[in-house]
């Protein structure tokens, strides 16, 4: 075997665990955790640790650029000239003809920064438009919310380093055990060697997580805010908060204080379906605990009130002063590899490049004048659901999609279908056809995966880091920035000639100077040479910033934290009924990634959980005369799956689970979860209501 080692980052969840490449005399690749890497330390999971058949295997990847002249014909194989010829003269038309609001991009949290940043620029400066938008909507979207009204910018507080140094964890809406496993694994570490360490989940599912936990809430969805808010009362009445932080470092905490108060013990724990003994010890916990940590991942951001749920959980961290120092804060834990970079570079319909304000005018002007253009238009771009909806209505007439598969995983599957087949011009770019949504392509572009080319990506802690090109992409494929660099000269757009990927992130950096997200002395050089960089980074000497907030100045106009009061305590969720009457909850399983097109073509991550299967309540199954094993049928308001029955006592009465994987196998798409999804969205982060539809369940 040939031994010349490469470092580089895992291309799954937010964890950022850090991977040794070796590479064989037949270029074959192998992977294995990096010992020195202070994420993981050595440390894979299941998934990490079977990249190599990901990056070996190319039997699924689109080699070359098909196109099709209309839908009626099939797509054929066309040269990239021919290809981007194309793609921008149907753009220049439908801009010419409908204006720039009438196309837009639809990009990934697995897009590398350097890849984020260029499909902004090229949409907001040149195209004219903010219509880019990401499946990190679907993902962190109420958490930046929560951050930038708390805090005054979207800013994780701590490092995993705090993981070692907490001595209480509240894991709510999050199964880490499974989605983020190297870091369950440090906090299960943590607890082995330090068994007074108290770990709190919040679940409707007994979950691995849960299983570990001192205390498992096992909570009604949707009702979070009251069970938060239940927690911040008892905090208060036991005087287990810190005032000298809440007077000195914070403003508006009479209304929280209100707001808490209002709802007894009592009414709370009937809401939630969590005694109150339960609350109340987990006010005990977290209010006589030195450092305290809270964690979250889809459980609270995929609702309809995600934002409210974020700031209930965020003024936990404020009531008792837990924040800035080491061991404590809110941790939101990123499902993608690079959604924390997606943000940075601004890379959603709302947002504006190094944490800039798109609402802002000054903001707007910094931003154009960067990039050499006369305006950014003020007017915010449609977000991921709506963009959809745009297409399905002929508002949206082409749309461009990087790196994603919104056919598996955007809500109510059907409408997506429909606004795929609406659209005037849709061009998908991906690694794969296992991708469901290319089978919607006009124009099909193959991209370059991971190890195949150069980037960074920034993980959950605020860390970058550089993943260096290890193998040739097959056939024709090419990095994403270079399609998009060779469409924007297409357009006739100035401001895209790079001479390679470095310059690319060269420009990035020199538009965060002097901001809070500062990395402009932050080379490639350094990534390479010295590791990874928790932002910012102020510096040539500086090694990272490891936690924001320890001189407990924020970032907003008064250097204070800001307690949100939830604007109510009611899930706005579509309710169940007599025709509906369980809530359906989905996630992730332990061994597939997103929508199965890379970890769903390695035999040893079927075996964990080979098919899709609906877990249900044993009481429910009852009611509802179904058996394990049994083939039932699962309906909502918006379509119908069809899967076996798992009866289980690890999801509460009156709750049922799917796994968000599975998309058309076999021809049938009646696998998808995502059939029986509502498109109801989070009115401040429109994010997408995953957790709660109200769904019938019958033997078929
Ligand atoms: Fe990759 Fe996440 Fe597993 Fe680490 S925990 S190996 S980043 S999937």
């Amino acid at each position: 075997m040939q031994t010349k080692e490469l470092k580089t980052t895992c291309s799954y969840c937010g964890v950022g665990c850090g991977i040794i490449i070796k590479k064989d005399s037949q270029n074959k690749v192998y992977v294995e955790g990096d010992k020195d890497h202070p994420v993981n330390k050595g440390m894979l999971c299941s998934k990490g640790m079977n990249l190599h058949y990901v990056a070996n295997d190319t039997f699924d990847r689109i080699l070359y650029p098909e196109m099709r002249w209309s839908r009626s014909h099939l797509r054929e194989r066309v040269s990239w000239d021919d290809a981007l010829d194309r793609a921008a003269s149907v753009f220049k038309s439908i801009i010419k003809k409908y204006g720039p609001d009438s196309v837009g991009f639809y990009v990934s949290g697995q897009c590398l920064t350097e890849e984020y940043y260029i499909a902004n620029k090229l949409t907001k400066g040149f195209l004219g438009t903010n219509n880019i938008d990401t499946n990190s909507r679907l993902c962190m979207s109420s958490a930046v919310v929560g951050y930038k009204k708390t805090f005054g910018e979207d800013s994780v507080p701590g490092s995993y380093a705090d993981i070692e140094l907490a001595d209480c964890f509240l894991i709510t809406g999050a199964n880490p055990a499974w989605c983020h496993p190297i870091l369950f694994r440090r906090i299960e570490k943590h607890k082995e060697e330090n068994p007074d360490v108290k770990i709190i989940v919040v679940d409707p599912r007994k979950t691995d997580s849960a299983n570990f936990a001192d205390l498992h809430l096992q909570i009604i969805p949707g009702t979070d805010v009251v069970l938060y808010n239940a927690i911040g009362r008892r905090l208060l009445e036991r005087g287990l908060t810190d005032y000298n932080f809440i007077k000195n470092h914070t403003e508006n905490f009479e209304s929280y204080k209100q707001q808490v108060l209002a709802t007894s013990l009592k009414k709370a724990s009937k809401i939630c379906g969590v005694s109150e003994d339960d609350i109340k010890l987990a006010a005990e916990i977290i209010g006589k605990s030195n450092a305290f940590i809270s964690m979250w991942a889809m459980g609270l951001n995929q609702s309809v009130v995600g934002v409210d749920k974020n700031f209930s959980l965020l003024n936990l961290s404020l009531i008792t002063g837990q924040i800035g120092k080491p061991g404590a804060g809110p941790f939101s834990l990123t499902g993608q590899p690079n959604a924390m970079g997606g943000r940075e570079v601004g890379g959603m319909a709302n947002l504006l490049a190094v944490h800039k304000d798109l609402f802002n005018e000054t903001h707007r002007k910094e931003v154009a004048d960067f990039w050499g253009v006369k305006e950014i238009s003020s007017k915010p771009g449609y977000t991921a659901t709506e963009m959809f909806e745009a297409l399905e209505k002929g508002k949206l007439k082409a749309v461009w999609i990087i790196c994603t598969n919104p056919m598996v995983s955007l809500p109510n599957s059907g409408r997506v279908e429909k606004a795929l087949q609406n659209a005037k011009f849709v061009v998908v770019q991906d690694i794969s056809h296992k991708s469901d949504t290319a089978e919607y392509a006009d124009l099909l572009l193959p991209a370059a995966g991971w190890l195949e080319k150069e980037g960074t990506m920034t993980n959950s802690e605020r860390r970058i880091a550089y993943l260096p090109q290890g193998i040739n992409p097959p056939g024709e494929a090419k990095a994403d920035v270079e399609i998009l660099c060779d469409f924007a000269r297409k357009m006739g757009f100035n401001g895209f000639n790079y001479r390679n990927t470095e310059e690319i992130y060269k420009e990035y950096c020199l538009m965060t100077k002097g901001t809070n997200i500062d990395i402009s002395y932050l080379s490639y050089d350094r990534l390479k040479n010295e590791g990874t960089f928790q932002w910012p980074v102020s510096d040539y000497r500086h090694t990272g910033t490891a936690r924001l907030f320890e001189d407990k100045k924020f970032y907003t106009p008064s250097q204070k934290a800001i307690f949100n009061v939830p604007y109510g305590i009611e899930n706005a969720s579509v309710k169940p009924n007599s025709e509906y009457p369980l809530i359906l909850t989905t996630g992730r399983i332990r061994d597939q990634w997103h929508t199965m097109t890379k970890t769903g073509k390695v035999a040893r991550l079927q075996t964990h959980y080979p098919n899709p299967v609906l877990e249900i309540n044993p009481v429910d199954a009852y009611i509802s005369k179904v058996r394990e094993g049994d083939v039932v049928e699962v309906k909502s308001r918006n379509g119908l799956v069809r899967v076996r029955a798992k009866v289980t006592g690890n999801v509460r009465e009156g709750v049922v689970f799917l796994p968000m994987h599975w998309g058309k196998q076999l021809e049938s798409d009646l696998n998808r979860s995502n059939n029986l999804t509502n498109i109801i969205v989070d009115p401040q982060s429109k994010e997408p209501d995953y957790k709660f539809t109200a769904v019938s369940v019958n033997k078929y």
